[in-house]
């Protein structure tokens, strides 16, 4: 299953669940506070930096053609 980033509206706790796909765009329940927890759609497009130690430039404009912060293809 994919995991999921998720934020607490509430508390603003951030934290991570696999879910099927099915449920992803499906509100979580704060493991502190239990209340609703919207999914963070935009962990891909707009973190240039990931937990797996990948870096790009921050700040840098998108890729227009792919959509990525960086890519070899558009020399960005
Ligand atoms: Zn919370």
């Amino acid at each position: 299953m994919p995991i999921y980033e998720y934020v607490c509206s509430d508390c603003n706790l951030k934290f991570e669940l696999l879910r099927p796909l099915s449920q992803a765009a499906e509100a979580a329940s704060c493991p502190h506070c239990h209340q609703s927890a919207e999914r963070i759609l935009s962990t891909f497009a707009s973190f240039s930096t990931d937990e797996s130690g990948l870096s790009s430039p921050v700040g840098g404009n998108p890729c227009a053609s792919c959509g990525l912060p960086s890519c070899d293809t558009c020399s960005i």
